[in-house]
């Protein structure tokens, strides 16, 4: 079953609650990246363009019960979407007992998970946001993979329901490359380790075409092949699944790789071919010829996927496999999606942005669509009647 989408929705005259993830980094009351709310704009905006009253919810951080959070208020939120959207965004505290909210009118609600029933999918917290409002918007893609009052328990309570522009575009662009993918489908996968993207490598071993390993992660796969990597990161008890990622999938192994005995702004990369790495160094990056390899794959590929760096691509000597990569995917005709909070800063580094199909604003929720899982954000658009 698909997902409503916003232009199927009756907005004129009505009171449209829109759960966005306006989740951004703070230094005290200064936001210092504010791409969330940018990309949350365009939702807020056609709704009121066709006539629709606005209410906004979304969390920030991690409140703690009993402590003092009012460092994590929506309020300097508040101040950056009146900039953006040119007309009086007020924040509303307390709102339980309803709101006033005429057409044309936006309410920012406070950081919702104040409310001590909204990670446990409280059902009356549900009902009193269902309450606020004539349609539910979810544009939240980052909080997805949550099943939370504000983004799956509202859902039971409102007639009428559906994705945003930013969610509909998430699912249109990951389902484009994992569904029904133009083949060969090519996942580039790096970063530190595999523990954390086992389930993805688990998920598109069977779906993609063939599997390219950078990071910290392909040093488990050379040591699980008898390479040895010296001093490098490594998770030896993952050895066995390594083994059987690679014996279910095309995953061709770095043949040459970077090195370094310490790692600091200072520090020298050494280029060694795979079997010769020494016993005191680290493996911090995959070497020119591997990187060559790799970006010939992409080159040929239809569907593109990428999480992860190659190395650690923070420090300008290690950086070189990341780019190589990235600049493939950038000049590839295959569709290409990327996701990732440190795939997304390389991004940025390399300056690549445009040239990127699509890049996903969910970590962990671009992670777990990626694992295969379906996300109850988005399952509960598709029950909601
Ligand atoms: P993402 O946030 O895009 O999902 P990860 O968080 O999994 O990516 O991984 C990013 C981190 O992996 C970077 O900080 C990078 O320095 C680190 N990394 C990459 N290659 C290596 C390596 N060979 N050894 C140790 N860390 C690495
Ligand atoms: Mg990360």
């Amino acid at each position: 079953m698909r997902v409503n989408k916003l232009a199927d929705i009756q907005l004129d005259n009505r009171r449209v609650l829109i759960r966005a993830d306006l989740n951004v980094p703070l230094d005290g009351t200064t936001i210092t990246n504010d791409l969330r709310i940018r990309a949350s704009i365009p939702t807020i905006e056609f709704a009121l363009a066709h006539g629709a009253g606005v209410v906004v919810v979304s969390h920030l951080g991690r409140p703690k019960a009993g402590s003092d959070n009012t460092h994590l208020s929506l309020q300097p939120v508040a101040d950056r979407l009146r900039l953006m959207l040119n007309r009086p965004v007020n924040l509303v505290k307390e709102w339980t007992n309803g709101l006033d909210l005429g057409s044309g009118e936006v309410k920012l609600l406070e950081n919702i998970r104040f409310e001590s029933g909204e990670t446990k999918n409280d059902s009356d917290l549900a009902r009193s946001l269902a309450s606020l409002c004539d349609v539910y918007v979810n544009d939240a893609f980052g909080t997805a993979h949550r099943a939370h009052a504000s983004t799956h328990g509202v859902v039971e309570y409102v007639t009428d329901s559906c994705a945003g522009l930013l969610l509909a575009s998430e699912i249109e662009a990951l389902e484009r490359a994992l569904a029904n993918p133009k083949r060969p489908l090519v996942a580039v996968l790096g970063g530190s380790k595999i523990s954390g993207k086992l389930e993805v490598l688990h998920n598109l071993k069977n779906v993609a075409d063939t599997l390219l390993v950078g990071g910290g992660m392909a040093n488990t796969f050379l040591l699980a092949a008898g390479t040895p990597i010296g001093n490098s990161l490594v998770e030896s008890e993952l050895i066995d699944d390594a083994r059987a990622i690679r014996q279910a999938s095309d995953l061709p192994l770095p043949v040459d790789v970077m090195t370094a005995e310490t790692i600091n702004d200072g520090s020298h990369a050494f280029l060694r071919l795979t079997d010769a790495v020494r016993s005191q160094e680290s493996i911090v990056d995959i070497g020119p010829e591997t990187a060559r390899r790799y970006a010939k794959v992409i080159a040929e590929a239809g569907t593109v996927i990428w999480n992860g760096p190659m190395g650690i691509f923070e420090y300008p000597q290690f950086a070189d496999g990341t780019r190589v990569v990235a600049d493939a995917i950038a000049d590839s005709n295959a569709f290409t999606l990327a996701g990732g909070g440190d795939t997304v800063a390389a991004i940025e580094q390399f300056d690549i942005s445009d040239r990127i199909d699509y890049i996903s604003t969910g970590g962990g929720a671009f992670l777990e669509f990626i694992e295969g899982k379906s996300l109850p954000g988005i399952e509960a658009l598709k029950r909601s009647k």
